[in-house]
């Protein structure tokens, strides 16, 4: 037995008796962690009620040596994940990032640039801009860090090249193969059965295409603010508080300029390619995982689609149906 000390995402929490929860949590320094939290559902507890769901919390834990569950015994609240009012998508979108997490990741095998990522994205999925954006750019680096991202610029069967550049037309037709992971060309499609092939299109080819590169963006822009928030802890030491919101904010204005750069790929796509996107990325994902997360029954809705039809929309399917 050791004890542990770790920087953990809160990715599964089940209650166990009445006054304790088993957690999955996945580690920066370990990978994914299972373990018993003693106490935690009472009142006053070591935890200081920092176990909820995809909290972000510094974890120390006692590693048993067995099959048993290990022994969490304290931890201290990073970050609570709690999206602003009214922000559905962000919402969703982060149980989805815990169900990815818990499903893909593996018990004491560590990825801190999956940690990282993961950490940087719930972070800011809590606000409502760019959700569509910030979950495709994660989906991208947690299929790379399975080494499952799908082949998009190549046919998995025979490797010729699909210009992605060349092509305009997003809304072109192609086809892909959910079971080998990539697209396929039209001379194999021709040659030899393929089974269950799915249709999608050009335009969602690029979106996976730029969200890896998204991924790798967000993934320096964390480790940037990273380090702007140590250097800035060190410099406001000693400062009156005002000059130290003054520097805060200056942090803050620099990171979103930043933020907003790696997002510009992803959404300068129209809507139909970001639609095309989702069927074909929820689509691909539940066959790498082997099983369908259930947070993807509240997403379609939640992303690339519009939260609520606009006015016009809904008369149109009145008038329809009234017809
Ligand atoms: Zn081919």
């Amino acid at each position: 037995m050791s004890l542990e000390k770790v920087d953990a995402l809160v990715v599964k929490s089940v209650d166990y008796s009445e006054s304790s929860l088993i957690l999955n949590v996945f580690t920066r320094e370990m990978g994914k962690v299972r373990g018993l939290a003693k106490g935690a559902r009472r009142l006053k507890n070591p935890f200081e009620t920092s176990l909820d769901l995809l909290a972000s919390i510094r974890l120390s834990f006692i590693r048993k040596n067995s099959d048993a569950l290990d022994l969490f015994t304290e931890a201290k609240l990073r970050r609570r994940f709690r999206p602003t009012t009214r922000n559905i998508r962000g919402l969703y979108a982060g149980f989805y990032v815990a169900e990815l997490l818990d499903f893909s990741t593996v018990d004491y095998e560590p990825d801190p640039d999956l940690w990282t990522l993961a950490d940087a994205t719930l972070e800011r999925l809590q606000f409502r801009r760019n959700v569509a954006a910030r979950l495709a750019y994660f989906e991208a680096g947690a299929l790379n860090s399975l080494g499952e991202f799908p082949s998009v610029r190549h046919c998995v069967d025979c490797g010729e090249e699909l210009p992605l550049e060349r092509v305009t037309n997003l809304g072109r037709r192609v086809f892909f193969d959910v079971s080998s992971g990539g697209v396929v060309c039209s001379r194999c499609r021709a040659s030899k059965p393929h089974y269950g092939l799915t249709p999608t299109t050009i335009g969602a080819l690029k979106v996976f295409d730029v969200s890896l590169v998204g991924s790798e963006k967000t993934l320096r822009t964390a480790r940037t603010l990273e380090n702007w928030r140590r250097a800035l802890e060190e410099e406001t030491t000693g400062l009156c508080s005002i000059d130290k919101l003054e520097r805060e904010e200056q942090t803050r204005l620099a990171f979103e300029a930043l933020d907003d750069e790696t997002l510009t790929p992803y959404e300068s796509f129209p809507y139909e390619a970001r639609v095309a996107y989702r069927e074909l990325v929820e689509k691909y994902i539940c066959q790498v995982l082997r099983r369908r997360p259930r947070s993807l029954d509240q997403l379609p809705f939640a992303l690339a689609r519009p939260e609520k039809p606009t006015e016009e929309q809904t008369s149109v399917e009145q008038t329809s149906e009234a017809s």
